[in-house]
């Protein structure tokens, strides 16, 4: 008998495995996929870390997990820095200086500041209610519709106005010449690639790969279960299905050294079909003679396809509230992770809500 069975060796799982095995619990971790690490998975292709699910920049503000994850791997100094290229026209993101001084051919942060004035003035958003609204009322039309609106619409295939104004808030808006796309204290990428960091996070922890949850669910093998996959798929989806947005991958090796001169460039017009390119060697700063990049296409998850986004519009952060109902009410399993608690965290936040359940998991034991 198990103490756990941990359905899903991503982050949320891998860090449980590591703390519940580390004092002295039987875990049992199983992944229905053939390899660790669930989306965070790189493999080196052509001596390149490829992230195999999508860019992955670990960045915090938390110094004890910027500590915790360094444990696992050493972190280089990798700074997010995109470009978007809308057209013929290219512009660094996030949303600073360098954006409005090309758009607007203003130089000093006044110059700036007045120009979106302008931009706003006859918008008369007083209180944001979707995404359109607060991108218009922080940036204005011309922002909005370069380097917002095509972006966002593909990659969550409903229009902005349908779409909820926290989203566009994980992008900062400054008025410094400054390209960094985080405001967080720590940043950076594990130099090997992050595979290892679930290597060691799961080393004396067993381990079934290629093995389903349904086909252990029905054996009484744990005393409780930590499940990181969908939340309605685990109810079997007795309330009704929660909706994802999936991601699809073009991956090409291509015989030069740089490709794209940069780790990330999105594509924001909505005539483009994929939303970014990442050149995955730039990660690392790789000195390979040939380059991996993958165009990056978003799409409505269906039945066999990863999912990757919980959807927080109304209609799906309603359902999610009646399964995390349903899941308050069950004792034995603990719900982690994106898909488990069906929120659009970071990295660092799925590895402090890890560490939590662990503590709370202790501290029910102790009682
Ligand atoms: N976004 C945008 N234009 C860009 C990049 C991002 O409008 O060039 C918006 C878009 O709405 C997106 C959100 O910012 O959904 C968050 O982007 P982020 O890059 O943080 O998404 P992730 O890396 O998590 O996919």
């Amino acid at each position: 008998m198990y103490d756990y069975l941990i359905v899903g060796s991503g982050l949320f799982g891998a860090v449980f495995a590591y703390e519940m095995t580390g004092r002295g619990r039987r875990c049992l971790v199983i992944d229905r996929r053939s390899h660790i690490g669930g989306n965070c998975y790189t493999e080196l292709v052509e001596g390149i870390n490829v992230h195999k699910y999508g860019a992955h920049i670990f960045h915090t503000s938390d110094r004890e997990i910027w500590d915790y994850v360094n444990r696992f791997a050493e972190f280089n100094n990798y700074i997010n820095s995109p470009v978007a290229i809308y057209g013929d026209e290219l512009y660094n993101l996030p949303f600073n200086m360098n954006t409005f001084s090309k758009m607007w051919g203003v130089k000093t942060p006044s110059e700036a500041k007045a120009k979106i004035a302008e931009q706003l003035a006859g918008l008369n958003i007083t209180k944001p209610e979707n995404l359109e609204e607060q991108a218009l009322s922080l940036v204005g039309p011309d922002v909005y519709e370069k380097l917002i609106k095509g972006y966002t619409e593909k990659q969550w295939g409903r229009k902005c106005s349908e779409l909820p104004a926290f989203i566009i808030k994980r992008l900062p808006l400054r008025f410094t010449y400054d390209n960094n796309y985080f405001t967080d204290r720590f940043q950076g990428i594990p130099i090997g690639g992050y595979t290892q960091i679930f290597e060691k996070l799961l080393k004396g922890t067993e381990l079934r790969l290629d093995t389903d949850y349904s086909a252990l669910k029905n054996e009484k093998i744990a005393k409780k279960t930590v499940f990181t996959g969908c939340i309605d798929e685990f109810f079997e989806y007795g309330l009704g299905r929660l909706e994802y947005r999936s991601v699809r991958f073009e991956n090409e090796i291509l015989d030069t050294d740089n490709f794209q001169g940069n780790a990330v460039v999105n594509y924001t017009s909505a005539d483009i079909p994929y939303t970014r390119i990442i050149e995955h060697k730039h990660f690392e700063f790789g000195t390979q003679r040939s380059t991996v990049i993958s165009r990056e296409y978003s799409a409505e998850w269906c039945s066999g396809a990863e999912p990757y986004y919980p959807i927080n519009d109304g209609r799906n952060t309603a359902l999610y509230s009646e399964y995390a109902k349903l899941a308050g009410s069950r004792r034995d399993v603990i719900f982690g992770g994106r898909l488990g608690m069906y929120r659009y965290f970071d990295m660092d936040k799925v590895i402090r809500a890890a560490l939590d359940a662990v503590e709370a998991e202790m501290k029910q034991r102790m009682e």
